[in-house]
């Protein structure tokens, strides 16, 4: 009897223990689901969190786009005269968007003019003038001067044309187009609507010269065939256009002759001999004098060049006017000049000469002093600081790839 209560007791501990047990077995799983399920909450605010962070990155993201757009919508533009209708002038600028041209595009918004430019983008840049663009007196028009232009102007700066030698012999075809049938659509376009043009020529008519310094009675010396005929023989033809057009049609024609210029905005590509040298010196690279270095060039800053062109548009003299600076300078002292001037360890070397280049290069400006009373005012010394500055920010600029929303200097 006793050994049956004792079974009976063992059994009932045992169920117990198995109770216990069964117990303790939940309890753990519910602990461990409990730890998985708070686990997971967790994750899921984790990635709820994620998705919140992504969210306000867009909206920021939309944000600084706005800010950027209504900037360029409520951007600050360079103050300009108010002109009355009367005095207020519509003036085409052909390539415009050019070195020279854009800082004419500066000059006559100020003075009040309202501004149209065209250009193809060939060597020009959309950022030159980005800082007129959207205001109420100028506009931009993309297009190929090549082709017929249908618009109402009063005067044509007309610029379009590559100007710097490996530009211009990049494309000679273009350049023999662009500086032709461009210009006889550019003087239509002055003939149709009884508009004043001026041509903006160059030195290079005179080729290299056997006169020294140039006059402008002087017939110059161009090899027709050569590779810079082109252009020698394509701003030669544009000229004898004009001056048709002025006899058989009555058109009012202005000719400037301009001599080698330079300053801000020159393309960091353009291949002429100001911009290589101060970006050669800027990265301490060889100074590249191609010859001998005895040829010589008469540099005028761009500022003056923009004064000359428009009081030569607005004088009563209708023959060709030099525009350029008579301080001549052999292209070696010139190399040794910049050298000097932006400092750093660049070696001047000497590369082959170039074929037909000029030896000899200064302009006679006594037309441009008699009839506009114009002469250089910027000593070449301080344009080229002034130029160095420029192109040490533009080569920051561009290691940098920053964007600028400030107006580039006017200059
Ligand atoms: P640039 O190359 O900076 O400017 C020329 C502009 O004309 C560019 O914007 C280019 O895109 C545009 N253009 C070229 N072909 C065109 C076409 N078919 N249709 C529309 N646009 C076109 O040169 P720059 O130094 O500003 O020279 C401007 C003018 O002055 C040129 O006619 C050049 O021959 C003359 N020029 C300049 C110098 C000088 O030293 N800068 C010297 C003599 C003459
Ligand atoms: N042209 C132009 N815009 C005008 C007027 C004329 O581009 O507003 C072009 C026209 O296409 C023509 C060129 O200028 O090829 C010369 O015009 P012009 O009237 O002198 O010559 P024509 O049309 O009689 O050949
Ligand atoms: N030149 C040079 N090194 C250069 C670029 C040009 O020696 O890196 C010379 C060129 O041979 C010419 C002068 O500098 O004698 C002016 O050349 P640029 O191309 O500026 O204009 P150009 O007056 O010949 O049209």
């Amino acid at each position: 009897m006793n050994m049956l209560a004792y079974i009976l007791f063992f059994l009932r501990c045992k169920k117990l223990m198995q109770i216990i047990c069964t117990s303790l077995f939940l309890g753990a799983l519910s602990l461990v689901s409990y730890g998985t399920l708070s686990k997971a909450s967790n994750s899921l605010d984790l990635s709820e969190n994620l998705l919140v962070q992504s969210e306000i990155r867009k909206l920021k993201s939309r944000v600084n786009h706005l800010e950027y757009v209504t900037c360029l919508r409520k951007k600050k533009y360079p103050d300009v005269t108010f002109l009355t209708y009367k005095d207020r002038k519509r003036i085409l600028i052909t390539g415009g968007a050019g070195f020279v041209g854009s800082h004419l595009v500066d000059r006559l918004m100020i003075q009040g003019h309202e501004v149209t430019v065209i250009d193809n983008f060939f060597t020009g840049r959309k950022r030159n003038i980005e800082h007129w663009i959207g205001h109420e007196n100028f506009e931009l028009l993309h297009h190929d001067i090549v082709n017929p232009l249908y618009i109402e102007v009063d005067q044509i700066y007309h610029l379009a044309s590559p100007a710097s030698p490996p530009n211009y012999m990049y494309n000679p075809i273009k350049t023999i187009k662009t500086n032709t049938i461009g210009t006889i659509n550019v003087l239509g376009l002055a003939k149709r609507v009884r508009a004043r043009i001026l041509l903006a020529s160059t030195s290079e008519v005179y080729g290299d010269p056997e006169v020294h310094p140039q006059v402008e009675e002087y017939w110059g010396h161009v090899n027709p065939i050569g590779p810079r005929a082109c252009y020698d023989e394509g701003k030669r033809v544009a000229e004898t256009m004009c001056y048709a057009y002025a006899k058989q049609e009555n058109l009012e024609v202005r000719v400037s002759r301009i001599f080698n210029t330079f300053g801000p905005r020159m393309h960091m590509n353009d291949g002429r001999v100001v911009s290589n040298f101060i970006l050669q010196a800027l990265q301490n690279e060889p100074i590249t004098v191609y010859g001998d270095g005895t040829q010589t060039r008469s540099f005028q800053y761009v500022s003056d060049l923009v004064d000359g062109l428009i009081a030569l548009m607005n004088s009563n003299y209708s023959q060709p006017v030099n525009l350029g600076n008579p301080e001549e300078h052999s292209v070696m002292e010139f190399a040794k000049i910049i050298k000097s001037l932006v400092g750093g360890d660049s070696k001047i070397v000497n590369r082959p000469a170039m074929q037909d280049d000029p030896q000899r290069r200064r302009p006679n400006i006594s037309k441009a002093l008699k009839y506009l009373n114009w002469k250089p005012r910027i000593a070449m010394i301080a344009g080229i600081n002034r130029t160095i500055e420029y192109f040490r920010n533009e080569l920051s600029r561009s290691q940098h790839s920053q964007r600028n929303f400030h107006p580039p200097d006017l200059v």
